[in-house]
C-alpha cells in the first residue's frame, strides 16, 4: 500500500482531492508560446483557452528536485499582481519550437491544504535566446482548462461543482537552456455549484450554452446540427508510448447541407490548436473555435458565410494524454516475460469516444470515408480499419503507416492500434486474410480464434450472400479491455479472455471465445455495413448480433450445442423487463451516459430473443429472406425499426429469385400448399409492424393465463411485473405469436393472441397443453388449475415427453409466477421435486437458478437453521446427478460445462465425497508447484477447496501472478473470491483496483463475485460505496460494468435496514456522480421485491422444507457452513 495522506480545505468541509498519494504522476496541460505569435492576446483570460498552444516537458521528472524548488506561498485571496499580464506576454513572445505537447509530473500536498505543489523539469526544444533570459513565467489558468480534465489527477476527480482551481503559478528558474526546475503550485478553493454551462435537462427546460470566457456557444443541443456532413477524414496520429501522450492532425472534408458559417463537431478532452479552412485555391484561413466541453461540442466560426452545396475541407491539430480509462483513445500495458512492463495505445469509440480521440461528428449517421495515418517507433507496429499501403520514414526515426482508404461507416467503428504484437493469418475462402494479434508471449494461444474466424467469417459471407467488404480481418487480444470485445470495421478487439485458447482452456471457455468471435463478426453485417440512425435503437445491431451468435455457430460448431444456452439470455432479460424502471427496446436517449446505459440486457438478450421469436413465427427461410433485403437495401446506410419491418413483410413478393441459398418461388409455393404451418404467407393482412412494435416501444413483457375447459380454451393477458401496485400493469397489450402442444400432439400449433382475452378450440379434448413451445416465445405462461397439476404430474412420470427447454421454461415461469402471487411457493417446490432425475444442463442449471437465491435472501437474515435446511434439500435433490459427474474432461461441450458447475455447487456446498476428491487434487497440485496437469472442467472446484485455508489462498494468488495462461488465471480468480478468509477478500478487491497483480478490468467480476460469497457481501458493497467515485471514473457513468456491479452487490439484499443503507448511498450522490443512472432504480425495485418475498413465503417454506428433506427439521445435522 502506498502513504496516503488525507487532505481537506479549511475553506469549508468539502474535502478537495480526498485522500491523495505523494508521487502520484500528474499531467497539466501548458500554455504554449509559440502559437501566440499568430494572434497576440489581449487579456489573458480572453484568448488563452482558444489559442494557447503547449509545451512540453521532459517525461523523466525527479523526485529529488522536491529539494531545488522553493515553494512560492501565495494565498488565493491574494490579488494577482499588474505586472503579471507583462511578464506573460514578455515570456509569450519567445517562440518555443518543438512537437512536444504536454507535461507530466510528480506532485505532492503542500502544508497549506489548498495548494497541491508539482515539481519537475522542463526542457526547452530549443535553447532559449541569450538575450533573453527566462527565469520567470507566471501562469494564470482559468477555472474551464483545470475543470475540462486538463488536470487528472489519477483517482480524483477535480469537480467543477465543488472545487475552483483559481490559480496555476509556474516558477522557472533558468540554469540551463534545456532543461529548467519548474514548480507549479495549484491553488485550490471549494466555490459554490457552477452558474456556467448548462445542459437542456430530462424535463425539457434549456439554458443557452455559454462557451468558455462568456463566449455565447452557437449551438444549444446534444445532437449535431445537419448543416454540415463530413464527406471524408483524412487522420494522422502520434501516439507516443513513452511519454503516454497523443497528438495528431485532421483534415476532414464537409458538405454544406444548408449555409452557415458555423461547423459544429464533437471533441472531448482534447487541446485543440491551429484551426483552418482549406479553400481551394486560396490561402488556409485560421478558423476562431469555441468550446463546449459539457456537450463535448466545438464550434468552428467562419467570417464568411459557408454556402449550400459547397465542399470545404477544415484541418484541426489536436494532443491529449492516452487515456487512464477503458474508452477513447487509451492506454494498456502488460508485463513481458523479462519482467519489463510494455505499452499498447488502442482504441475503443463506441459510443461516444471517437471524440475523444480526434474531433470528428460523433453520431452513428454520419458515415464517412477515413484515410488514416500513424505515426510510430521502429519497434512497433500500427494497425487500423484497412490495410496498410505503405510506409514513410520520418525525421528523427519515426515511421508513418499510411492505411488505405476506408469504406463508408461511423466513427465509433474508427480503430487503430500500436504495440510490439505478433500474429498469425489465414485467407477464407472468400480471400479475405485473417489475422489474430497478441503480444508475443501469448502469440501460441491464437490457433483456435483464427480458425474460428476463417470458419465463422466464410459462414457469415454464404449466409447473409453479401460478400464481406474488406480485404482484412483483424482480430487483436488487447491486455487492458472493458467489455468483451468490439466490432470495429475489420479491426476487432477483444480481452485476452475473450479471444486466446489453449488445451488448458475449459469447455466454456472455448464456447464463449467462438461465441464471441461469432457476434463481433455478425456486426460486420448488422451495424457496421447496415447501422441504426441513432443509439435509441442500438437494438438493431446488438439484439442481431446476440441472436446471429447462436444462428452461426449452431451451423459451423454443432458440437458446442449452443441452443442449451439461448434461453439463459431470455431469462436474463426477463429479469430485469420485470421490474417497472425496465425500458422498451427502443428508448429515446440523449446523453452519453444515457447512451451507455443501452448496453445492458434489454438491447442484447430481449433483441436477441424477440427476433428469435419473430423467426420461429415467420419461419426461418421466410425470416433469412428479410434480413438479406434488409442488409441489402440498406447497405452503408442507417436504418430505424420499420425499415427492418418492412423488409420483412411480404417476403415472397419480392423481386430476388434466389437470396441466401433460398429458392423463393419454391418456398413461397411451399408455404401455401401447408396450411398448417406458420400462416405469415397465406394471410395479407399480416402487419409485422403492428406485431412487433408491441415488443419494441413498449417495455415488459406478457403473462398469458391459460384456462382450459373441456376443448375450449381461454387465454387471457397481462403485463408480468414485480410490483406492489397493480396499477402499473394496466394499459399493456401485445400481439403475441403463441405456440402450443398437447398430451395428444408434438405438432407445433399457433395462434396469434392480439387481444386481452382470447378462446381457441382444441379437435379433442386433452390431459395437459404447454405453451410456449421451446420457450421461442418471450412471454411467461401461468396455468389455471388442473393445467399446472397436469403438467407436475407430467414431469414426475415422464419429463422427457417435454424437451429440455420446455421443462426449463416451466421451472422459470413457475418459480417467477410464486412472485406475483399467481402460484403458491409449494406447487413451485413440487414441481422441482422431478429434478432429482434430470441430467440436461438447462433444466439442472434453471432449476439451481430459482432455488440457489432462496437461501441467498436467507443468509441475508440471519436464518442459519432454515439456511442450511434449504442447502440440504438442494444438495439432496441434485445429489444423483452430482454423484454421476467424473473428474475429467469427458463428454460434450454442455456436459462439461455442467460438470464443471455441479462440482463447484456441491464442493462450496460441503458436499463430503466432492470436497475430499477436490483436496486430494488440490494437494498433489500444490505440490508439484502447480506442475501437475488437472482436467480444465473440474479445476475451479479444485482451486475452490484450496482456497479455503491462508495457505493454499496464498499458493493460488502467487500462481495466478505468474501464469501465462489466461484461462487457468480466470478460474483462479475466481476460487480467490469464493474463499471464506475475509482479509483475503479484502485484498483481492483492493489489488483489483490497483491493477497490478489482477487487472483492473477484472474489478466488476471480483466485486460480483465477493458479494455472492455470504463472507463476503458486507465487504463487496463498502467497497463499492468507497470507490464509487473511482469507479464511475474509471468505467463510465452508465457503463454496464457500472450496473453490474450495483445490480450484483445488492440484488441478493432482503432486509430493509440494507434497502436503506443502500437508499441512503445512492441518495446521497448528485447528477453528475450517478445519481439518476437505471441501475439504480432496478437494484431498489429488487430489493423490495426481495423483502416482500421473504416475508410473504418463509412460513410455507418452512413447512415445506421439514415435509421434503430426509433428516427432517430436529434432527438437522450436516451443517451447510460454505467454505
Ligand atoms: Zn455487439
Amino acid at each position: 500500500m502506498r502513504p496516503r495522506t488525507r487532505v481537506t480545505s479549511n475553506m469549508t468541509d468539502v474535502p478537495l482531492l480526498g485522500s491523495i498519494a505523494p508521487w502520484t504522476q500528474l499531467s497539466l496541460w501548458f500554455p504554449s508560446p509559440y502559437l501566440v505569435e499568430k494572434e497576440p492576446l489581449s487579456t489573458p483570460e480572453g484568448g488563452m483557452y482558444q489559442e494557447w498552444g503547449y509545451v512540453s516537458l521532459a517525461s523523466d521528472m525527479r523526485p529529488s528536485l522536491m529539494s531545488n524548488g522553493s515553494v512560492y506561498t501565495r494565498t488565493p485571496a491574494t490579488p494577482i499582481p499588474a505586472s503579471v499580464d507583462e511578464n506573460l506576454m514578455e515570456t509569450m513572445g519567445r517562440p518555443l519550437s518543438g512537437s512536444c505537447q504536454f507535461f507530466s509530473m510528480y506532485w505532492t500536498v503542500a502544508s497549506s491544504p489548498a495548494v497541491v505543489a508539482m515539481w519537475g523539469t522542463l526542457t526547452l526544444p530549443t535553447p532559449s535566446s541569450p538575450e533573453k533570459p527566462l527565469d520567470l513565467l507566471v501562469v494564470h489558468l482559468s477555472q474551464e482548462i483545470l475543470n475540462d480534465a486538463l488536470v487528472q489527477v489519477p483517482g480524483h476527480i477535480l469537480h467543477p461543482a465543488r472545487h475552483r482551481a483559481a490559480l496555476v503559478y509556474a516558477i522557472m528558474t533558468q540554469q540551463d537552456a534545456h532543461a529548467v526546475p519548474l514548480l507549479i503550485l495549484l491553488v485550490l478553493e471549494a466555490c459554490a455549484p457552477s452558474l456556467g454551462a448548462q445542459l437542456p435537462g430530462r424535463d425539457g427546460t434549456k439554458t443557452p450554452h455559454v462557451a468558455a470566457h462568456d463566449q455565447h456557444f452557437p449551438w444549444d443541443r446534444m445532437r449535431l446540427p445537419q448543416t454540415v456532413v463530413p464527406l471524408h477524414y483524412n487522420l494522422t496520429i502520434h501516439p507516443n508510448l513513452n511519454t503516454l501522450h497523443f497528438t495528431g492532425v485532421v483534415h476532414i472534408e464537409l458538405e454544406v447541407v444548408e449555409d452557415t458559417t458555423t461547423i459544429i463537431l464533437h471533441s472531448s478532452e482534447l487541446l485543440i490548436s491551429n484551426v483552418l479552412l482549406l479553400v481551394p485555391g486560396g490561402p488556409p484561413r485560421p478558423l476562431r473555435f469555441l468550446e463546449h466541453p459539457a456537450s463535448e461540442q466545438l464550434a468552428l466560426l467562419s467570417d464568411q458565410v459557408l454556402t449550400k452545396g459547397g465542399r470545404y475541407e477544415v484541418q484541426l491539430e489536436f494532443a491529449a494524454n492516452l487515456s487512464d480509462s477503458f474508452h477513447g483513445f487509451y492506454k494498456s500495458s502488460y508485463r513481458a516475460n523479462s519482467g519489463e512492463i510494455r505499452y499498447v495505445a488502442s482504441t475503443q469509440f463506441e459510443a461516444t469516444s471517437a471524440r475523444a480521440a480526434f474531433p470528428c461528428f460523433d453520431e452513428p449517421a454520419f458515415k464517412a470515408n477515413f484515410t488514416i495515418q500513424i505515426i510510430r517507433e521502429a519497434r512497433h507496429i500500427a494497425i487500423s480499419n484497412m490495410p496498410k499501403i505503405s510506409t514513410v520514414e520520418l525525421a528523427g526515426g519515426l515511421l508513418k503507416d499510411c492505411f488505405d482508404t476506408s469504406v463508408r461507416m461511423s466513427t465509433y467503428l474508427v480503430a487503430f492500434i500500436v504495440s510490439d504484437f505478433l500474429s498469425v493469418s489465414q485467407t477464407t475462402q472468400h480471400g479475405v486474410k485473417i489475422s489474430v494479434y497478441a503480444s508475443p508471449e501469448k502469440i501460441h494461444q491464437t490457433t483456435y480464434a483464427l480458425d474460428a474466424a476463417v470458419k465463422l467469417l466464410d459462414f457469415y459471407d454464404d449466409f447473409f450472400a453479401i460478400p464481406y467488404p474488406l480485404p482484412k480481418q483483424d482480430l487483436v487480444a488487447i491486455p487492458d479491455f472493458q467489455s468483451g470485445a468490439m466490432e470495429n470495421w475489420g479491426l476487432t478487439t477483444y480481452r485476452e479472455a475473450g479471444l486466446l485458447f489453449q488445451p488448458k482452456s475449459s469447455a466454456s471457455d472455448k464456447l464463449g471465445i467462438t461465441m464471441v468471435i461469432a457476434h463481433e463478426l455478425a456486426h460486420q453485417w448488422f451495424g457496421n455495413l447496415v447501422t441504426m440512425e441513432w443509439w435509441n435503437d442500438l437494438w438493431l445491431n446488438e439484439g442481431f448480433a446476440k441472436f446471429m451468435e447462436f444462428v452461426s455457430v449452431d451451423v459451423a460448431y454443432p458440437e458446442l450445442q449452443v441452443n442449451d444456452f439461448f434461453l439463459d439470455k431470455c431469462f436474463n432479460a426477463m429479469e430485469v423487463d420485470s421490474l417497472s424502471s425496465s425500458h422498451p427496446v427502443s428508448t429515446p436517449v440523449e446523453t452519453p451516459t444515457q447512451i451507455r446505459e443501452m448496453f445492458d440486457d434489454v438491447s442484447y438478450s430481449k433483441g436477441a430473443c424477440i427476433l428469435n421469436m419473430l423467426r420461429d413465427f415467420l419461419t426461418p427461410d421466410a425470416f433469412k429472406t428479410g434480413i438479406i433485403r434488409y442488409l441489402r437495401r440498406y447497405s452503408y446506410q442507417n436504418t430505424v425499426n420499420s425499415h427492418l419491418w418492412q423488409s420483412l413483410t411480404n417476403v415472397c413478393q419480392s423481386d430476388e429469385f434466389e437470396v441466401g441459398g433460398v429458392k423463393q418461388r419454391d418456398f413461397c409455393l411451399e408455404g401455401k400448399l401447408q396450411p398448417g404451418g406458420s400462416k405469415w404467407y397465406t394471410d395479407d393482412g399480416l402487419d409485422i409492424r403492428a406485431i412487433m412494435d408491441t415488443w419494441t416501444l413498449q417495455e415488459g413483457f406478457p403473462l398469458v393465463t391459460v384456462e382450459v375447459k373441456g376443448r375450449e380454451v381461454r387465454l387471457s393477458q397481462e403485463r408480468y411485473l414485480k410490483t406492489d401496485d397493480p396499477s402499473l400493469t394496466e394499459g399493456f397489450l401485445w400481439q403475441i405469436p403463441l405456440t402450443y402442444i398437447t398430451s395428444r400432439s408434438n405438432a407445433i400449433q399457433r395462434f396469434l393472441l392480439k387481444t386481452k382475452t382470447d378462446v381457441l378450440y382444441l379437435d379433442e379434448e386433452v390431459e395437459w397443453l404447454k405453451f410456449n413451445v421451446n420457450m421461442s416465445g418471450y412471454y411467461m405462461v401461468h396455468y389455471q388449475q388442473p393445467g399446472w397439476s397436469s403438467l407436475i404430474r407430467l414431469l414426475q412420470s415422464n419429463h422427457e415427453a417435454l424437451g429440455s427447454n420446455d421443462r426449463g421454461n416451466l421451472i422459470n415461469n413457475v418459480f417467477q409466477l410464486v412472485s406475483v402471487g399467481k402460484v403458491e411457493l409449494d406447487m413451485a417446490l413440487e414441481l422441482s421435486l422431478y429434478l432429482s432425475r434430470e441430467m440436461e444442463i438447462l433444466p439442472v442449471t434453471q432449476g439451481l437458478g430459482e432455488l440457489v437465491p432462496l437461501y441467498k435472501l436467507m443468509e441475508k437474515r440471519d436464518m442459519e437453521t432454515l439456511e442450511n435446511q434449504m442447502k440440504g434439500y438442494i444438495v439432496e435433490l441434485l445429489q444423483t446427478i452430482i454423484n454421476k459427474q467424473q473428474w475429467t474432461d469427458a463428454g460434450s461441450v454442455s456436459e462439461r460445462v455442467l460438470r464443471s458447475y455441479l462440482l463447484l455447487f456441491a464442493c462450496v456446498r460441503n458436499h463430503p465425497p466432492c470436497v475430499e476428491t477436490a483436496s486430494r487434487l488440490f494437494n498433489s497440485w500444490k505440490d508439484l508447484d502447480g506442475n501437475m496437469s488437472l482436467p480444465s472442467d473440474v479445476s475451479l472446484a479444485v482451486f475452490t477447496i484450496g482456497a479455503q485455508t491462508p495457505e493454499g489462498w496464498d499458493f493460488l494468488y502467487e500462481k495466478y501472478g505468474r501464469s501465462p495462461d489466461t484461462s487457468v488465471k480466470s478460474r483462479i480468480k475466481t476460487a480467490l473470491s469464493i474463499s471464506p478468509l475475509k482479509d483475503k477478500l479484502q485484498l483481492l478487491l483492493e489489488e483489483s483496483l490497483r491493477g497490478d497483480v489482477l487487472k483492473t478490468q477484472d474489478l466488476p467480476h471480483v466485486l460480483i463475485s465477493v458479494s455472492k460469497n455470504r463472507h463476503g457481501y458486507k465487504l463487496a458493497w463498502n467497497f463499492l460505496r468507497a470507490n464509487w467515485h473511482a469507479l464511475i471514473k474509471k468505467f463510465g457513468e452508465g457503463s454496464s460494468s457500472i450496473a453490474r456491479m450495483v445490480n450484483g452487490v445488492t440484488d441478493q439484499y432482503s432486509t430493509v435496514h440494507m434497502l436503506k443503507e443502500v437508499q441512503e448511498f445512492f441518495g446521497s450522490l448528485t447528477k453528475e456522480t450517478g445519481s439518476e443512472l437505471r441501475c439504480i432504480q432496478q437494484t431498489y425495485e429488487t430489493i423490495e421485491e426481495n423483502i416482500r418475498w421473504v416475508d410473504k413465503h418463509l412460513p410455507l417454506l418452512q413447512d415445506w422444507l421439514d415435509k421434503h428433506t430426509s433428516s427432517g427439521p430436529k434432527t438437522q445435522n450436516t451443517r451447510h457452513e460454505d467454505l
